[in-house]
């Protein structure tokens, strides 16, 4: 194998996505497609695209940059059809490259299919190697391929039974939308790891996958694709199959924790109300004294609330956000994420001088965030500084499709709670337990992935997967 082919078969980008459908033949589609997009942008930064079909042909257009930076009014008006699809990406460890962007076209046996995936398969390497063994040739490093390829290889069959037999095959998270010249269909993987829903707009169907876009379109939410469920939209309705049956549901919860939005439903969970409720179980478990609760914001902001609400205290707003910039962890390299931090968040000197502060943030990853701002506290006064983290220390990698990084860059594989405590200079720190966190949520406990905190890893990864098994740490 040469170094471009091996780039090509083994490592892949780690992504997580945002992706949108709508089948509406009375609808300007890509119009409504493109503010779709715009609603879920907080799930990708890096490319946007979006394609549809005129019933005869598939259009696509897709570019590297914001869903504004990659379209304007000529570009959406040239985009004329009944079916649409769009994804944003969020491409954290692979190359930043135009060829990955989504969704993917391509023509097959049964005529133009395209398709944008939100997810990590665990297998695709595997998968890879076969396939390329047998022939397939691969133009990018996206598991999206794969399952491109997957579908062309079954393409004797309807594409419903090709995506069932692909399905079959394939392991890891997945929510795909998928748009042949007159369908729309939706797919979960029997895990149900990625949100994905089903809203309709006047006689249009609409899928998303956060809620959020759903009412930014001013689309009504239905239900939830179920774990291993196939929805099919075309003239005859919605039409719903089950290709593979669920062993268990294995939500990420680290979608209520930091990803999804706050005005998003998942699974019947409203993200908001299971982040306060995690801020109120923080300050159960662990209450501090102090004068004023404060928030990282966003993801901070409600975890915050419900601690403060709980423990009795004033929750203030010590912190501005820069609201031009985007989520720090899109830039590469550890000193760009440093500048980010500073460039995102100032402290409000009038509020936290002099005062004990209880700082309340979703998640510590590497821990960069927490310690640039406890630093920037102290300088605008703080008397004290407490970081309370409603959720548990991040200590495993996540395999499908959520950047928590490598696991020596985790800072709470190496450093115990107190020289977390140390390295981000608070007075004190503490973390939501495990437990604590899964309680709150309206579902048991057996139904959410969380494996990056526990290593209880639902789907089992590959070897080659993401560099590392999780099965080559000991846990
Ligand atoms: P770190 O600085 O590495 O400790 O990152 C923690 C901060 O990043 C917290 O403020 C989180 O809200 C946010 N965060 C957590 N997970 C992610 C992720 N996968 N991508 C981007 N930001 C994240």
């Amino acid at each position: 194998m040469d170094n471009e082919l091996d780039r090509l078969l083994l490592p892949r980008p780690t992504h997580e996505c945002g992706v949108f459908g709508i089948y509406g033949p009375e609808e300007d589609v890509a119009r409504i497609t493109y503010f779709g997009l715009y609603a879920l942008q907080h799930r990708g930064q890096e490319s946007a695209g979006i394609a549809v079909s005129n019933g005869k042909s598939i259009a696509l257009h897709k570019n590297m940059g914001l869903v504004a930076e990659v379209f304007d009014d000529n570009i959406i008006d040239s985009l004329k059809g009944q079916i649409a699809i769009g994804h944003v990406r969020y491409s954290t460890t692979g190359s930043s490259l135009h060829a990955n962007a989504q969704p993917m076209a391509f023509r097959y046996l049964q005529g133009m299919v395209s398709l944008a995936h939100n997810g990590n398969l665990t297998n695709a390497s595997q998968l890879r190697q076969s396939l390329a063994a047998n022939g397939s040739v691969f133009q990018t490093s996206t598991d999206t391929e794969v399952i491109i390829n997957l579908i062309a290889r079954y393409g004797q069959s309807s594409i419903v039974e090709s995506i069932m037999k692909c399905m079959i095959d394939i392991k890891g998270a997945y929510s795909l939308v998928v748009m042949t010249e007159d369908k729309l269909i939706g797919v979960r993987d029997p895990f149900g790891v990625r949100p994905l829903c089903i809203g309709k707009l006047n006689d249009a169907y609409v899928l998303a996958s956060e809620s959020c876009a759903l009412d930014t379109v001013g689309a009504k939410l239905i239900r939830d694709v179920e774990p291993g469920e196939i929805v099919i939209i075309d003239k005859n309705g919605l039409q719903s199959k089950r290709a593979v049956s669920s062993e268990r549901q294995a939500t990420c919860i680290f979608e209520y924790i930091y990803f999804a939005r706050p005005d998003s439903i998942i699974d019947h969970q409203g993200v908001t109300e299971a982040r306060r409720a995690m801020g109120r179980q923080l300050a159960k478990e662990s209450p501090v004294e102090a004068d004023l609760v404060i928030s990282v914001p966003d993801s901070g902001t409600a975890p915050a609330k419900g601690y403060a609400e709980e423990i009795g205290l004033p929750f203030e707003e010590g912190l501005m956000k820069n609201r031009y910039i985007g989520r720090t962890f899109i830039q590469p390299t550890q000193e760009m994420r440093e500048v980010g931090v500073r460039l995102k968040l100032n402290a409000i000197r009038s509020i936290v001088e002099g005062k004990r502060i209880i700082m309340v943030d979703d998640s510590i990853v590497r821990g960069t965030t927490s310690s640039k701002i406890v630093k920037m506290l102290r300088e605008a006064g703080a008397k004290e500084v407490h970081m309370l983290v409603s959720s548990p220390p991040v200590k495993y990698p996540c395999y499908y499709g959520i950047d928590t990084s490598q696991r020596e860059e985790l800072i709470a594989v190496t450093h115990g709670v107190d020289e977390i405590r140390k390295y981000i200079g608070a007075d004190s720190l503490h973390y939501l337990s495990l437990e604590g966190m899964l309680s709150v949520m309206n579902s048991p406990p057996s139904k959410f992935c969380a494996a990056c905190f526990s290593g209880d890893y639902a789907i089992e990864v590959e070897k080659t997967c993401c560099g590392k098994s999780a099965l080559e740490y000991d846990h």
